[in-house]
């Protein structure tokens, strides 16, 4: 397994680069760079959560807590009433710190269902949502965060894997596959409760064909090609 540190800088780098190819192609604007490259890094922390260390664990309770409760109240701003906005913001709040992350908190003692695929899909697909029908983000916005989420997250599956296979040679056999993980007999309730839920989510998610289309786009890749080498370097080379 890599560590906190390895995690952090893998993480920040990989989602850096992709978030400024996206950026650079014009795919996104300067905040939506911003959180990706914030989403894709904790993505990539977000396995670990059921590691023993918990004061991040719940300081990132809390600061999603936090979130949550502020795009429901962005969301409903104009319709209620200042007294209805607090009582909804409290509530909010109240229900993903103490009712959502009890569940999550209640699955960690199961560990490792946390620290895999499906788990991470339903992050990133829970991150889709909440940026595009609870915060009314863009379309494109909203799938760029929850995959980078999602992204970081398969990042650390992978450097677990990668590092399971470099640390133990002698056992490359036995413990490769397991970081990145599908599903595991042990936990059968649990994989078919998240396979199920992703199969909701999944159903119901933000149109994804409108977005893929603007990924097929070859305009804003040809604009990306043009920018890709300073002009600095192309004017001293003609
Ligand atoms: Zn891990």
């Amino acid at each position: 397994m890599a560590n906190f540190n390895t995690h952090l800088n893998v993480a920040f780098m990989v989602s850096g680069t992709l978030s400024l190819t996206v950026y650079k192609a014009g795919l996104i604007d300067d905040s939506g760079f911003l959180v990706c490259v914030a989403l894709g890094t904790i993505g990539g922390l977000l396995p670990d959560l059921d590691s023993d260390n918990s004061t991040p664990i719940k300081l990132g309770f809390n600061i999603t807590s936090f979130i949550f409760a502020f795009g429901l109240v962005m969301h409903w701003r104009s319709e209620l009433s200042l007294l209805a906005l607090i009582a909804l913001w409290l509530a909010g709040y109240g229900f993903m710190r103490y009712v959502v992350f009890s569940i999550f908190t209640n699955m960690t003692v199961h560990r490792g269902v946390i620290h895999s695929v499906p788990y991470m899909a339903i992050m990133g697909l829970g991150m889709t949502y909440v940026s595009y029908d609870i915060l009314n983000l863009p379309l494109t916005a909203s799938w760029f965060y929850g995959l980078f989420l999602f992204g970081g997250a398969m990042v650390h599956l992978a450097l677990d894997e990668l590092y399971s296979v470099n640390l133990s040679n002698m056992r490359m056999k036995r413990s490769s596959g397991t970081a990145m993980k599908f599903y595991q007999p042990k936990d059968k309730w649990w994989y078919l409760l998240l396979y199920t839920l992703l199969a909701i989510l999944v159903y119901f998610a933000p149109p994804f064909d409108a977005f893929w289309q603007q990924l097929r786009d070859p305009a804003p890749w040809a604009q990306l090609k043009v920018g890709i080498v300073p002009e600095l370097i192309k004017s001293l080379l003609r």
